[in-house]
């Protein structure tokens, strides 16, 4: 019999984004959630998502018992499209994480799947191990912790979470079901850690509708937008119940807010009067302060509704004096600029905005401190991995499990890639995992990750000169160069001109044959213009017959 389990992180840990962690006993291994990573536009320009390397799994495919979804957030279903075309195993998750992967499963083409949706407490065979899911509160519906029951002991994964006593729904997250897992004995807990840093207790989402309430009597004579995360729909019904109750009607913008509503209203999950509605191509009927309209792009997502709104590229609806932009979110670390770009676009066409810093009309779905600490307490894990965080969340994590009486050696701080074995005797790394990252430049994968980046950056640093050139020195056109990104001056373009010219007359770029012909006019070109310009354009030649 297996003496150990053990957990490998394929991604999650470190970064926020992309999560996946396998756990492996004997011949049996599980999978929790497979997600994707929107990456940083300066170091990977152009990649639209980066998701976790699972050669690990392709080369286990026989042990995997089934993918367990924690919820429907992108960083934990997102790169399912990919893994189901490699994978033929089943996944579970609540109906509405079901509904938006199936959205999304339709949208890559991808048609051999099973799905099973599960319900609260709900426990799942997978080999020698079982899966329990219990309910969570989060920034989306149907948030699941997990409950792995290991031959070793359990393994208790919180998912993302937050403990909000008004919820919404009314379900909230399951601490009676925690504290007895918690009572029976954990082996091991994996936390949340993005809001470690952040003292005290979460907003409930229910304090949300005060704030906006207050928004809409304040704005009483202007049209009301309000920006939010399509996903989460506790806001949107928050924000459609505080239209309804201010007598306007609400019109949803953005196809992938409009998907979401359907998904949800037909899961029961979202709840309106239907004459509430009005479809954004009608919008016209109706005064501007009897309207509310929902969009999504509080990132500043380049083709987000809001972000079009706010470049006057938006057919439905023109931005003016008649407008207040209420952002119901808070930026994700590192997005501000664009952020900022969007609403400086909507003041300059006369919209008022108003974002986190005016008002809460907000609530993180992530656990605080003293929250975390009391899962911590419920749960009394032997051993204790933060996860969900980079690198200095998951140590200030570590640290407040230190604070609540957990010895070092009980704590690990894992990165990617990490295999972390636990037997009685303790915990440690075992071997390693592949765990690179995977790029999709637009729906396709990147094969030469390095060349297309420093390809991509040194175009829109440098530009480009294409050198067409007919070798034989019998030939009667002249070089071409084209520019692209650069300016080359005149005297600098012919000093290239005749340069070449010379050694074709020579004979010499005939002789050299094609290949090495193109890699010494590479370098002529390459060597005269970072002698003239100081600049390193992409070079690329092209020989005629
Ligand atoms: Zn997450
Ligand atoms: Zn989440």
């Amino acid at each position: 019999m297996a003496k150990r389990v053990k957990i490998s992180f394929l991604g999650g840990v470190g970064e926020i984004g992309k999560n996946m962690t396998c756990i492996e006993h004997g011949e049996d291994i599980i999978i929790v959630d497979a997600g994707l990573t929107f990456p940083d536009n300066e170091e990977t320009p152009g990649i639209e998502y980066v998701i976790p390397d699972y050669t690990y799994l392709l080369n286990n495919k026989s042990k995997i018992r089934g993918i367990f979804i924690t919820h429907g957030h992108e960083d934990h279903i997102g790169a399912l499209p990919f893994l189901l075309k490699d994978l033929d195993v089943p996944v579970y998750a609540s109906p509405l994480a079901l509904g938006i992967l199936e959205s999304k499963l339709k949208e890559f083409k991808v048609e051999k799947y099973t799905l099973y949706p599960v319900e609260d407490r709900d426990v799942i065979p997978a080999g020698k191990m079982s899966v329990e899911f219990i309910r969570v509160t989060h920034s989306i519906a149907g948030s699941y912790a997990l409950a792995i029951w290991t031959p070793k002991g359990t393994i208790f994964m919180t998912g993302d979470f937050k403990i909000d006593h008004t919820p919404i729904d009314g379900k909230h997250t399951d601490l009676t079901r925690i504290a007895e897992i918690g009572e029976q004995g954990v082996l091991l807990l994996m936390a949340d850690s993005t809001n470690v840093e952040k003292p005290g207790y979460s907003m409930s989402e229910s304090n949300v509708f005060k704030a906006l309430d207050a928004q809409f009597v304040l704005n009483k004579d202007k049209r009301i937008i309000v920006a939010t995360f399509a996903s989460n729909i506790h806001r949107v019904q928050q924000i459609i119940n505080c239209a309804v109750l201010h007598d306007r009607k609400v019109a949803l913008a953005g196809r992938s807010l409009q998907k979401i509503v359907d998904i949800a209203v037909d899961l029961d999950e979202l709840h309106y009067p239907e004459e509430a509605m009005v479809d954004i191509d009608k919008i016209g009927k109706y005064d501007l302060d009897k309207l509310c309209i929902i969009c999504t792009g509080t990132q500043g997502e380049p083709m987000s509704a809001l972000t079009r709104m706010s470049e006057n590229d938006f057919p439905q609806l023109e931005i003016c004096d008649y407008d207040t932009v209420l952002m119901s979110s808070s930026a994700i670390p590192g997005n501000e600029k664009t952020i900022f770009n969007v609403i400086n676009n909507l003041n300059k066409r006369g919209a008022e905005v108003i974002y986190q810093a005016l008002s809460e009309i907000h609530s993180s779905g992530h656990a605080c401190r003293e929250e975390l600490k009391m899962m911590f307490a419920l749960l009394k894990p032997q051993y204790f991995i933060p996860v969900h965080g980079e690198y200095r969340q998951l140590k200030q994590h570590k640290e407040l499990a230190m604070e609540m009486g957990m010895g070092a050696n009980r704590i690990f701080i894992a990165e990617n890639g990490n295999s972390i074995e636990i037997d009685p005797s303790g915990i440690r790394v075992g071997c390693n995992v592949p765990c690179g990252q995977t790029l999709f430049d637009g729906k396709y994968l990147v094969e030469d990750v390095n060349g297309l980046i420093s390809d991509r950056k040194a175009l829109a640093t440098n530009g480009c000169v294409i050198c067409v050139v007919n070798f034989a020195p019998e030939a009667v056109s002249q070089p071409v160069i084209v520019a692209r990104g650069i300016t080359i001056p005149e005297e600098v373009r012919e000093e290239i001109i005749t340069e070449i010219t010379n050694e074709i007359t020579s004979g010499k770029l005939k002789e050299a044959g094609l290949e090495s012909g193109k890699s010494f006019l590479r370098k002529l070109i390459a060597k005269r213009i970072q002698k003239r310009l100081d600049k390193r354009p992409v070079i690329v030649p092209v020989i005629v017959e």
